[in-house]
């Protein structure tokens, strides 16, 4: 039985991105856009008593609401609620936050997590993918969280923050926001939505002029090199999943855009139990061709800010130093240990402009620990040394200021401070 299915309840979406087959502006073109319709209530309810009484599905399986189209604009979309709580059936959402709906305590009762998608925090950006108004957006979000906690709902609440190439330093605003209305920052890559048009991209069957586009807005330079790292072994998680359109076709994967046609289809949702799906899953041929080109390994390792920073670290800079002499360079002590600062590490590395003598940590440290081959020492460390510095580092200007504040304050520290964050 599956625990988590992805069950596509509108195919449809209203906003204009263009590495998306679903967007209004898709550089694949209108072909799978042009076959996306909504589900009927009847058919929905129908499909979820079918895979319940088949045991295709668990008892407190997550149903996940989406895949290629916006659910906030089906017009039954809390009628779909209740018919799985009805089940006791849990379920997530996502959505591009260009409808702001609210629901009563009851209906998020059974919601696991809900996501905000965003392509970068301006006007300028939304304009390049999503295409709606940015303050609008920034308004719906933060309605609907308030709306949600007043719900009492207590589950994650997520803003997918996509970076792209222009969106870069908007990164530490979005994530101020999110700290603002107190949700969890996701920052991640944007990539080709679609598995066809990935195919087309990676195999260089697509317009030079297309590949120059992706390139000059995506960050693509790493996919190579995740081809090759691709173990042998790799199993891609999608057979322990169920995908299901909205016409309760059974995909082979939450990937299968429209225009794979046959090759992505399992089959009838109706005419299936769990065996038949398993069965027909084993055979279908397109595995084949998307393990050769690890399309499966990078569609479920996706390149989050941690690995970001690691692969693209030159592209950032130090922002501000606040001592009079402007004099970079010397022997630093980086502060925390988490995982921004993991990868900030390996750019100060590589610049070769820091001697990094050592890290520190927020807590009392009593025994040898390490981190990156440094020891984490107690702050005393740095008031012993007046002269060396600071770095301390994190997506959030916010966050910068408070752990700025807290040295200076709490910890009586006058060391100069470096603030690192995304510039470029
Ligand atoms: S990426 Fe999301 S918001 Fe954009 S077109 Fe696709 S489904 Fe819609
Ligand atoms: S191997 Fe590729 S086509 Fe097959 S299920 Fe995984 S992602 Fe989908």
């Amino acid at each position: 039985m599956y625990k988590r299915i992805y069950f596509d309840i509108s195919g449809v979406c209203n906003a204009h991105c263009r590495y998306c087959v679903s967007g209004k502006d898709s550089i694949s073109g209108s072909e799978h856009r042009k076959q996306g319709k909504f589900i009927d209530i009847e058919t929905f309810s129908g499909a979820i008593t079918h895979m319940l009484s088949k045991k295709i599905i668990a008892p407190d399986c997550e149903v996940i609401l989406y895949s290629w189209g916006e659910p906030f604009l089906h017009k039954d979309l809390k009628m779909i609620i209740d018919i799985l709580n009805r089940n006791e059936l849990f379920y997530s959402l996502s959505t591009n936050a260009s409808i702001c709906i609210s629901f009563n305590e009851e209906q998020i009762s059974r919601l696991k997590n809900i996501t905000f998608s965003m392509p970068g925090f301006s006007q300028d950006s939304y304009d390049r993918i999503h295409g709606f108004k940015f303050d609008r957006i920034k308004n719906n979000i933060s309605d609907m969280v308030l709306s949600l906690r007043s719900s009492r709902y207590t589950g994650p609440i997520n803003l997918a923050y996509h970076i792209y190439k222009f969106n870069l330093h908007e990164i530490s605003l979005a994530a101020n926001f999110a700290k603002e209305v107190c949700i969890n920052f996701v920052p991640s890559l944007a990539y080709l939505n679609g598995y066809n048009m990935f195919r087309h991209f990676l195999t260089k069957a697509m317009k030079p002029n297309q590949i120059e586009v992706i390139s000059t807005e995506v960050f693509t330079e790493h996919l190579g090199k995740m081809q090759r790292q691709r173990p042998t072994d790799y199993i891609c998680p999608q057979f322990e999943r169920l995908s299901i359109d909205e016409s309760c076709n059974v995909l082979m994967c939450c990937g299968m855009e429209k225009t794979c046609g046959d090759r992505g289809l399992v089959g009838d949702l109706f005419k299936m139990d769990f065996n038949d799906i398993q069965e027909r899953k084993r055979e279908m041929t397109i595995c084949d061709e998307c393990t050769s080109l690890a399309i499966d390994y990078i569609g479920h390792n996706a390149i989050g800010i941690v690995d970001f920073l690691r692969l693209y670290g030159e592209l950032f800079s130090i922002v501000d130093y606040d001592s009079n002499e402007k004099q970079m360079g010397g022997d630093i002590y980086v502060y925390g240990t988490g995982e921004t600062a993991d990868a900030l590490f390996g750019s100060f590395f590589n610049n070769k402009l820091f001697n990094v003598n050592g890290v520190i940590h927020g807590q009392s440290v009593e025994k040898n620990i390490f981190f990156r081959g440094h020891k984490v020492e107690n702050i005393d460390v740095l008031k012993n040394n007046p002269s060396q510095k600071v770095l301390i580092a994190s997506l959030s200007s916010k966050s910068i200021d408070e752990i700025y504040h807290m040295l200076r304050r709490e910890f009586k520290i006058t060391n100069p401070i470096i603030k690192f964050e995304i510039n470029i």
